[in-house]
């Protein structure tokens, strides 16, 4: 059934996921403080609002997809007085377990249903319409957003109760952070050992080095022909996004009293690779970092 839909953040990750819902059928309006986000979203259909409280008068469902925790808690919070009851409220935006919580009970206070729901896939997955979407919130909610998610969606997981999406998205992304770094690890100690890249990979891809980090995003060129290290290191998957979400984890094990210190030494070295002025480029690229330090 078409949804009135208010899509709230219309950026690399929004922008491409307004486009599908628009394509399955839903009436959807958007609003991007950026007015180029807002005119890449008119051109696939997105009928662009004044402000953020006229985007989602009269919508049946809002959907925030925005930078951190305190971009979605202002916007909740400006729009909740514009809100029918009942509406209901989907933050598919990576932030902090805290402030997914905190959203949710302003979403009941303005008598709405609310989601948290992350996702994973990246650019190439909201363009396809093939994320995985982590999903937090009430029986009821979950329900209700499941035809809207799916329009965007490969694979949706229920998780749990509020906040429950942002936790599994931000345990996940601490594994991605930590295997990554010990397969860069690897390469660079094999390359001083004489190892050849498709050697060690051709082992460690089939025995117990296996992950995603070796056999998607294999971080030398060559093994794995789509991996960013072919293409310079051109993200993909920025370091400063990892960087974000090692930081999440490392706040949410902190406030949760749970010890993790190898997502610390891996949102350590993340930092380091970013103030070197490597944020923009693919988290794979932290083996170059690697070798320098290695004396290469
Ligand atoms: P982005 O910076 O491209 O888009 C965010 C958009 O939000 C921008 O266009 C910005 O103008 C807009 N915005 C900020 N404050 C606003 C406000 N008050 N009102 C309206 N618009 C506002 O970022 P992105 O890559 O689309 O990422 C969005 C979220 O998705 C982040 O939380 C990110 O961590 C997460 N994420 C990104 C990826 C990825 O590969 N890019 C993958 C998974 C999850």
């Amino acid at each position: 059934m078409a949804s009135s839909i208010a899509f709230i953040g219309l950026g690399n990750m929004g922008g491409p996921m307004a486009a599908n819902l628009v394509q399955a059928g839903h009436q959807v309006k958007g609003y991007d403080l950026s007015s180029q986000s807002c005119d890449a979203a008119a051109e696939k259909g997105v009928t662009i609002a004044e402000t953020t409280s006229a985007a989602v008068k009269d919508a049946d469902v809002v959907v925030t997809m925005l930078p951190a925790g305190k971009h979605v808690l202002a916007v909740w919070s400006e729009i909740s007085q514009a809100l029918k009851p009942g509406t209901l409220l989907i933050d598919c935006s990576t932030i902090d377990v805290e402030s997914a919580r905190e959203a949710h009970v302003l979403a009941k206070e303005a008598s709405c249903l609310s989601l948290d729901a992350p996702v994973s896939g990246g650019t190439v997955g909201a363009a396809a319409g093939t994320l995985t979407f982590m999903v937090g919130g009430e029986e009821a909610a979950y329900q209700r957003g499941d035809a809207i998610l799916q329009a965007m969606a490969k694979r949706i997981v229920r998780c749990g109760g509020a906040g429950a999406g942002q936790a599994a998205k931000i345990c996940n992304n601490m594994i991605l952070g930590i295997t990554m770094a010990g397969v860069c690890e690897a390469f660079v100690l094999g390359e001083k050992l004489g190892l050849s890249h498709q050697a060690l990979f051709d082992v460690a891809s089939t025995s117990s080095g296996q992950c995603w980090s070796l056999t998607t995003y294999c971080p030398v060129p060559g093994p794995v022909p789509t991996s960013p290290a072919n293409n310079g290191y051109k993200p993909g998957f920025a370091a400063a996004l990892m960087l974000k979400d090692l930081k999440l984890s490392q706040e949410a094990a902190a406030a949760a009293g749970a010890t993790t210190e190898m997502g610390a030494r891996a949102a350590a070295l993340y930092e380091d690779f970013s103030k070197h002025g490597q944020g923009d480029t693919d988290f794979s690229g932290l083996i170059n970092f690697l070798r320098e330090a290695s004396g290469r």
